[in-house]
């Protein structure tokens, strides 16, 4: 910047930004409640504060009736779900180990990423984007590598819209004698994630999808197997900041608890206070608000002419493939949903990339109104690009749901 005028105009005026308030209907992150958003601007204290710290009890207990498991080390790592994924396979995962990881769509193939970045070996399991994974599949892989020590495999993938049966998964792995690592980033809070009932090793979620506070938490449970697993490891944790063993150096133990790294004490704020508002709403009941708005988008899609990628039988509620209609510029509608209505909705990816929308009802983004503004503001794009949809039907047809 050479010249003073410049410098007072980039730096000196203006200095406060103002986000625009969307409607986020996306793969996360999902609208943030304002109780949530009020919960993080409360004071900040130290992160070894005696309140703190029983705050922080609070908040695993809480994490705990989430996860519905009894597992001691629960607790959320301090960045988003990338981090609580490269937290189970930086832990878990010792050189040499090989690893049977699913993949049907993207997240499965960030799996692989992390086995080869621990120095284990990936032994891949494909399925079709926009299948769940096959039991079969894996069954044959699990006795093909009788030296395996882990299965990982996503429970939602947010890339496709697809629930793949964890508990069947799960059984599997138990049978051979395999640790098991679980991606419930999208899952948690919106469809039913029974931990103890899996007996899943470790699983790792996200604060931004289903549970509508602000990125950038990923809580993460571990069986008392999986913490042996990385007691007793040959060589360290390749990760510093995700080593179990120095984490629960501050998140555990009654007492003297040791500085790691400074917790984002405000986001904790904001995540408790989401875990109290699943708790006053009832878990079940935010399964079933997730289930009936998806039913209600559907029909209002359906009746529009549009149809979903996934089979009935594998859908995900919180997260709705939609076929781009036959000379529809997938983009284009894109970009009218956030330019006309601030509304925000998601594209395919990898090989779904325009061929879908992906339409998120996550947490406090799957509420009636963001059903019946989505169907309105997509039929009015679909109109404006002359789209062949059936017209006025569709936000009734969604109210018949609701
Ligand atoms: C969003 C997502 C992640 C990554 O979470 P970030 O918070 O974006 O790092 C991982 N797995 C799945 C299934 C996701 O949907």
């Amino acid at each position: 910047m050479a010249n003073g005028e410049g410098f007072e105009k980039e730096f000196v005026v203006n200095m406060s930004y103002f986000p625009p308030n969307r409607a986020l209907m996306g793969p996360g992150p999902s609208d943030v409640h304002p109780r949530i958003l009020a919960a993080t601007a409360r004071p900040t204290v130290g992160h070894l504060d005696p309140w703190f710290v029983e705050f922080m009890e609070d908040l695993k207990g809480r994490l705990r009736n989430l996860f519905l498991t009894r597992n001691d080390v629960t607790l959320p790592i301090s960045a988003p779900g990338s981090a609580g994924m490269e937290c189970c396979f930086s832990n878990l995962v010792e050189p040499e180990d090989t690893v049977i990881v699913c993949e049907n769509g993207v997240f499965g193939s960030r799996m692989r990423e992390n086995v080869e970045r621990a120095g284990g070996l990936p032994c891949m399991v494909k399925n079709d984007w926009g299948k769940p994974v096959d039991p079969e599949a894996v069954e044959t892989a699990v006795r093909a590598n009788p030296d395996a020590k882990i299965l990982a495999f996503v429970h939602a993938e947010t890339s496709t819209g697809v629930e793949s049966d964890a508990k069947t998964l799960c059984k599997i792995a138990q049978s051979h004698d395999l640790l098991t690592i679980v991606d419930a980033v999208t899952s948690l809070g919106g469809i039913p994630v029974n931990l103890d009932e899996w007996a899943a090793d470790a699983i790792y979620s996200g604060s931004q999808k289903c549970l509508s506070a602000p990125p950038g938490l990923s809580p993460v449970s571990f069986s008392d197997a999986a913490m042996e697993k990385t007691k007793n490891r040959k060589s360290k944790v390749r990760s510093w900041f995700l080593d179990l063993n120095l984490l629960t150096g501050y998140w555990q133990g009654q007492g003297g608890r040791s500085y790691h790294h400074t917790a984002p004490i405000n986001a904790l704020y904001g995540l408790h206070e989401s875990l109290v508002m699943v708790e006053e709403e009832g878990l079940e009941n935010s399964w079933s608000r997730h289930q009936k708005m998806h039913g209600a988008l559907k029909a209002g899609l359906e009746a529009m002419g549009l149809s979903l990628l996934v089979e009935p039988a594998h859908r995900l509620p919180q997260l709705n493939a939609v076929k781009v209609p036959d000379g529809v510029d997938e983009a284009a509608v894109r970009k009218f949903l956030l330019d006309r209505y601030n509304l925000e909705i998601g594209a395919g990816l990898g090989p779904l990339a325009g061929q879908i929308w992906r339409i998120g009802l996550m947490g406090y983004s799957a509420r009636p109104e963001r059903v019946l503004l989505c169907l309105a503001a997509l039929e009015d794009a679909l109109t404006s690009c002359q789209a062949k949809i059936n017209k006025g039907v569709a936000t009734a047809a969604a109210q018949a749901v609701l």
